[in-house]
């Protein structure tokens, strides 16, 4: 019996430690504590315990198999005692404003976690409509499904907000080695690239691996396609070479880039993803091509080979397009005019099914309110929802935002994206101030069932940076254990079957956990 109450609470621990942190109240000995079991939990753990010690005693008058049950029994209780001194040590730190979210939290932990709700609806998004690229009507109908069914949550003020978007189309695309040998290689044009003539560039390939490489090749790059193969270390490092490297070649004379798909090697899933033209240099065309091909290319030229390559591309823009910002809101029972946004952004790119790029981010976020609406959970502050356009290839979305809230900012109390993939929750990236630091991670505790506790550095998204910086809000990020989301992101790979449903179920319970306490605090999040 206590071994079964033992486990359980094992299993519960950080249950057991949330439960019990309203006896730390500054002055209690710790010791005292360790025996203050008024906990209904820590409670009914010691009666059995007491009563299986009293049981045990009694037996103990008539059989060994009693005295060795009674042994095991003390031993028990010494480990029920360790365990609740280490409570202690943690209720120590635990405000006690927190107490009062312990039961919200359980709720929405149990209603978000008991249900695939959030998965199910992420594969409506990702099967019926699909890749959603700006200035497509892939993006609309999702908006409208967004909408239509925000309204069907019973959330409050939904509408969307119009924001106009760059309408980049990739056309048909195509990129073959023609020497030594054919080979069709895997690739995806770049986004925001310019097209190659109708009969495509043809032209001598020539491998760098970082951009000193490349000002050392100088004029001897003048007419060739440049390819920067350079292996993946971490997204912010590599990035650059897809994002910087073509205007870089261009200013060398090179005719075309090719860059080695930015994310660790995949089975042969080539990354698309914005570059960004410089104003001075030519724009020339620029492809991703997969590790496999990249790999290939390098081989053979590392053999004395000559590669030459046939490039053809259609990617152009069309005229501006008229997008819109989703929003819906569950209104503050008492400050209905400070708000929690959270949110992430419903464009992806134009493969795949944007299923973790970031149809994910916005179900998630999304859930915070549906399930504080289903649990008739309302926090004194509006929270509001916002499923951000045009993230990947302009983020007009969040600028948009900015200038269309302006006058509001300041009434922000926190913003919070999601756009790193829903995978295992970890926690929450957060940049702010020490003290509101200080009660993020007070929060985060009450997630320690689902061990989404961590609070780490980094609350930026690209959608909430431009109002977080103008009002100086304080900012969290969902922070997932994302070593599967840079093989997937931006490739036809970015498809719903890549999610587990338990792990994006954490996820929302998460979001909605933070979001909810934080959108109730007597005091506001101060930056
Ligand atoms: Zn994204």
């Amino acid at each position: 019996m206590s071994i079964l109450t033992l486990s359980a609470r094992d299993g519960l621990l950080t249950r057991g430690k949330r439960d019990d942190s309203h006896h730390s109240r500054p002055g209690h000995p710790g010791w005292l504590r360790c025996f203050s079991l008024t906990d209904d939990q820590h409670a009914r753990s010691l009666r059995l315990s007491i009563r299986a010690t009293r049981s045990g005693t009694h037996a103990s008058h008539h059989d060994s198999r009693g005295l060795a049950k009674r042994r095991a029994l003390l031993v028990l209780c010494g480990v029920a005692l360790v365990l609740n001194c280490r409570s202690a040590e943690v209720r120590a730190q635990v405000p006690s404003w927190l107490e009062q979210y312990r039961q919200p939290a359980a709720r929405l932990i149990g209603e978000a976690t008991g249900d695939t709700f959030a998965w199910r609806r992420l594969a409506v998004l990702t099967d019926s409509i699909g890749h959603r690229l700006s200035g497509t009507p892939q993006l609309d109908r999702a908006i409208e499904w967004a909408a239509a069914e925000m309204k069907r949550d019973g959330l409050e003020n939904v509408h969307t907000e119009p924001v106009m978007v760059p309408h980049w189309v990739r056309g048909n695309e195509s990129a073959d080695i023609v020497e030594p040998g054919r080979h069709g290689m895997v690739m995806l044009g770049l986004g925001g690239s310019v097209s190659t003539p109708a009969s495509g560039i043809q032209a001598e390939v020539i491998a760098v691996h970082s951009f000193n490489d490349l000002d050392a090749a100088g004029s001897s790059l003048k007419g060739k396609i440049v390819f920067f193969n350079v292996p993946y270390t971490s997204y912010e490092e590599t990035v650059t070479y897809r994002s910087d490297g073509p205007s870089r070649a261009s200013r060398l004379g090179a005719v075309a880039v090719l860059v080695r798909s930015v994310g660790p090697p995949g089975l042969r899933t080539p990354h698309t993803g914005a570059l960004q033209y410089a104003a001075d240099a030519p724009k020339i065309p620029a492809a991703a091509i997969t590790t496999e091909d990249a790999d290939r290319v390098q081989r053979t030229i590392d053999r004395g080979d000559r590669v030459t390559v046939r490039l053809r591309m259609e990617a152009h823009f069309e005229s501006e397009a008229l997008s819109a910002n989703v929003v819906g809101e569950l209104r503050g029972r008492e400050k209905p005019d400070e708000f929690v946004v959270i949110g992430g952004h419903l464009d992806s790119w134009d493969v795949g099914a944007g299923a973790t790029d970031d149809g994910g981010g916005c179900v998630v976020t999304w859930e915070a309110l549906r399930l504080m609406k289903k649990l008739n959970l309302r926090p004194r502050r509006t929270v509001r929802v916002v499923l951000w356009t045009n993230e990947e290839n302009g983020t007009r979305g969040g600028t948009a935002y900015r200038d269309q809230h302006r006058s509001e900012l300041g009434h922000h109390v926190m913003m919070l994206e999601s756009d790193n993939g829903v995978f295992r929750p970890l926690g929450f990236g957060f940049t702010g101030s020490d003290r509101a630091r200080q009660k993020i991670r007070a929060i985060a505790t009450l997630l320690r069932g689902i061990a989404a506790d961590a609070v780490l550095p980094g609350g930026e998204g690209a959608d909430t940076n431009p109002s977080v910086r103008e009002a100086r809000i304080p900012s969290l990020a969902l922070a997932v254990d994302d070593a599967r989301y840079f093989t997937i992101h931006h490739t036809p790979a970015d498809t719903i079957d890549k999610i587990d449903p338990v792990e994006m179920a954490r996820c929302a319970a998460a979001v909605a956990v933070m979001t909810y306490v934080v959108a109730d605090l007597a005091d506001r999040l101060e930056w």
